[in-house]
């Protein structure tokens, strides 16, 4: 029999990248199904939602925090093994280990596809939620088989039913539903040119991003045509903050909003992206729909 370790009021702004937001009225990190299982059931018997943190690095939390039980999937779920072939490997990776250490681990086994994970800051189980990608490149590539939990039993689909598509995954319609791993097939590849690619990439990343300061990211999704980045900054807006607060849109990349020294609020980062909605839409006409996900109550 499980027996679960359900904290009460856990402040969640130290787990998320943005670094803002409220407690969680229960917290509850899982080792197994059978503690997912309890867990779940504690929030069914309290009648209180419950909602799936990984990584932390693609949401903003309210400064009200979450009135119910947030199942935090890290490193108690974080089991990863490589499987060498002749001509490649088999990875498995549980949903609580880092993406960038699934992809590191692929680039020291030599295997060639996965450098682009090595630099997105989120868990393997969010990279599934969200088929996160980066250089042309997106989970949706490289996995071919997404194990879950729902109602109570571990469920397996494959790759190609995962309905992946730009920024979401089956799961992002899914209720109560947790990713517990995926199974990617990596191709064996030159080891220093996988290793030089994944550096190259890496490099890119410090070049154009804003990695100084706390964010979530790119905080809009692509607009089909169009980049957001663009948009925001043929606003005007790069560079600017609502009220003089510590939510300011990137001088570096105008797609990032950033917490700058982490003094932001959760409402400072929650009003300006709804500026930044308005100014794009009232000087190109682009409607920008927030990649980030909001948990808890944003009303302000
Ligand atoms: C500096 C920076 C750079 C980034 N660069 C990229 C990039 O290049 N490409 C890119 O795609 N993203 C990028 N991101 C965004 C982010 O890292 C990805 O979206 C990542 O996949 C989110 O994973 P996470 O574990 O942090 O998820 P979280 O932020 O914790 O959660 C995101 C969503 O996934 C759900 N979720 C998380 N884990 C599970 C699970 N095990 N089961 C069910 N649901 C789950 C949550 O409920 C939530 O709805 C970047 C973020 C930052 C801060």
């Amino acid at each position: 029999m499980a027996d679960i370790d359900i904290r009460r009021d856990v402040l969640l702004k130290p787990y998320t990248t943005m670094k803002c937001g409220g407690p969680a009225a229960f917290f509850a990190e899982p080792g197994n199904a059978e503690e997912l299982a309890e867990a779940f059931l504690f929030a069914q018997k309290e009648g209180l939602p419950a909602v799936i943190l990984g990584a932390g690095s693609n949401v903003l939390i309210s400064d009200k925090g979450f009135e119910g039980l947030v199942i935090r999937i890290g490193k108690n779920m974080s089991g990863i093994e490589v499987d060498m072939k002749e001509d490649g490997g088999i990875i498995r990776c549980q949903a609580g280990n880092m993406l960038s250490n699934f992809g590191n681990t692929c680039v020291s086994s030599g295997l060639e596809g996965a450098e682009f994970c090595c630099g997105i800051p989120g868990s393997a189980g969010g990279a599934i939620y969200m088929n996160a990608g980066a250089y042309g490149r997106q989970m949706e590539d490289i996995v071919t088989e997404v194990s879950y939990w729902q109602d109570g039993d571990i469920r397996k689909i494959k790759g190609d039913q995962a309905q992946f598509a730009y920024r979401k995954s089956i799961f992002s319609g899914m209720k109560d539903a947790v990713i517990l791993g995926f199974t990617a097939e990596v191709p064996a590849g030159d080891k220093d040119r996988i290793k030089a690619y994944a550096d190259e990439l890496r490099q890119k990343r410090i070049n154009s991003q804003p990695l100084n300061h706390p964010s979530c990211g790119s905080t809009f999704k692509r607009p089909e045509g169009y980049y957001a980045g663009r948009l925001i900054e043929d606003a005007g807006l790069k560079g600017f903050a609502l009220d003089g607060s510590g939510a300011c849109v990137s001088e570096k990349h105008a797609g990032f909003v950033v917490n700058i020294n982490g003094t932001a609020s959760a409402s400072d980062v929650y009003r300006l992206i709804l500026y930044v909605q308005e100014k794009v839409l009232e000087n190109s006409g682009v409607t920008l729909e927030p990649e980030v996900k909001f948990i808890g109550d944003f009303s302000l």
